[in-house]
């Protein structure tokens, strides 16, 4: 029997097996509250010492690659804050796959039927924060590792699966400092020639192969402040704003129409200006959120903006750049894409689509550092960070079974 099959056969054989595993994991790591917020946040959490808190999650992934006999590193650059890095196969050196899934999670919020963190099972659903983002999808890929450790597939890989728990997904602190991928590409602690990211949603039928870029500027109106009623010795720095709030709804970025990503997006979502109706102006600023597509710079963002602002005749403006990340794509045409969908179309029914996204995930750090990853996921997209989280359980037990498959594929 080949190794595929002896992994089909498993899955058929000790289904109902394998959903107990799936579900009472889940179940586990979502009653600890791995919540991550940013550090001016964390007095609103009463039951958090520190942000994340991932340790509690880890603790668990440990407890079952120990149980399963799967070797393990953890790397940690704060306590409390771990990564955990299983491996199955013969070779380190040959070809690696990494299936990364983060153990934080966001806030609860409002509006739940049930307690967040008491994962309550219904017709074929999970329901509590964490299921899908992104706990679930653990349980899923620490399922598939014991399944390759059981059936003996595993130790027979050439190359080397990477079972990882991360940390630090949901948040970011101003002063930049990341706790998981970012933590580990910068340290060169992990090297995968390739990686899945179970974190995107779209029930599998789609692949994540391009992120568009997020950039933050924030431009200031530089006036002169005066009494409200001489206006003419001072300048209005809201009448200045809106001249290149003018100029700025005009503004077309240079740039190439991207095959899955389309065009770049600008938000103007804050204007702030004035203290009181008896007071001319002297400062007043905007937040712009564009989502840039590959190609795009710093520079050429920064410019363009810079070009808005030398429109605006007897204006003075201070532009500056609050945060910027790359937008990233790969050609679909590859070995990863290829596998997930063969795989797919045998065990699903369906041939996923690549399709490109707004947001990051993991995928965008590891593609930046030269890692060839991609964000496919059970799931559906709309349930993130929203209340009453869900995921359905056939998804996460098919994509535990697709986990073994990949590796075989990947690995062999
Ligand atoms: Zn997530």
């Amino acid at each position: 029997m080949t190794a595929r099959e002896t992994i089909r056969q498993y899955f058929r054989e000790h289904r109902d097996e394998i959903t107990k595993t799936v579900v009472d994991l889940t179940r586990e790591m979502c009653a600890e509250k791995t919540v991550n917020v940013v550090s001016e946040k964390l007095p609103e959490f009463p039951f958090l010492k520190i942000r994340g808190e991932e340790y509690r999650v880890a603790k668990i992934v440990k407890r079952v690659l120990d149980e399963a006999g799967i070797p393990y590193n953890e790397y940690a650059r704060m306590e409390g804050r771990p990564n955990v890095i299983g491996t199955l196969g013969k070779n380190a050196n040959g070809k690696r796959l990494m299936m990364p899934a983060h153990m934080d999670v966001v806030p609860a919020g409002e509006g739940w039927d049930t307690d967040p963190y008491e994962v309550v099972e219904k017709d074929g659903f999970l329901y509590g924060r964490g299921t899908l983002d992104n706990k679930g999808p653990l349980a899923s890929i620490l399922a598939a590792a014991k399944v390759l450790k059981e059936t003996a597939v595993g130790d027979e890989l050439a190359g080397q699966l990477q079972i990882a728990a991360l940390a630090d997904e949901e948040a970011e602190d101003p002063d930049g400092i990341d706790y998981g991928i970012g933590y580990l590409v910068d340290e060169k602690l992990v090297n995968p020639t390739f990686s899945v990211i179970p974190d995107i949603g779209e029930n599998m039928e789609r692949i994540d192969i391009a992120e568009k870029g997020r950039t933050v500027f924030k431009i200031t109106a530089i006036g002169k402040q005066a009494h409200g009623s001489t206006p003419e010795r001072g300048i209005n720095a809201v009448y200045m704003m809106a001249k290149l709030v003018n100029e700025i709804e005009m503004l077309k970025f240079n740039y190439e129409v991207h095959p899955v990503l389309g065009d770049p997006s600008l938000n103007l979502g804050e204007i702030h200006g004035g203290a009181a109706p008896n007071i001319v102006p002297g400062s007043c600023y905007i937040y712009l959120d564009i989502r840039t597509v590959p190609g795009m710079t710093k520079e050429n963002v920064t410019t363009a903006l810079q070009g808005c602002a030398d429109r605006v005749v007897g204006g003075k403006f201070q532009l500056s750049c609050m945060s910027w990340n790359d937008a990233h794509g790969v050609d679909p045409d590859n070995e990863l894409v290829h596998a997930i969908q063969k795989n797919a179309k045998e065990v699903l029914g369906f041939e996923p689509e690549p399709f490109g996204m707004g947001g990051g995930t993991y995928a965008k750090t590891m593609n930046l550092a030269g890692i060839l990853a991609v964000g496919w996921s059970p799931g559906d997209d709309e349930a993130y960070h929203v209340a009453n989280e869900y995921v359905e359980i056939k998804q996460l037990v098919d994509f535990a079974e697709l986990t073994c498959l990949l590796a075989i594929d990947l690995l062999a």
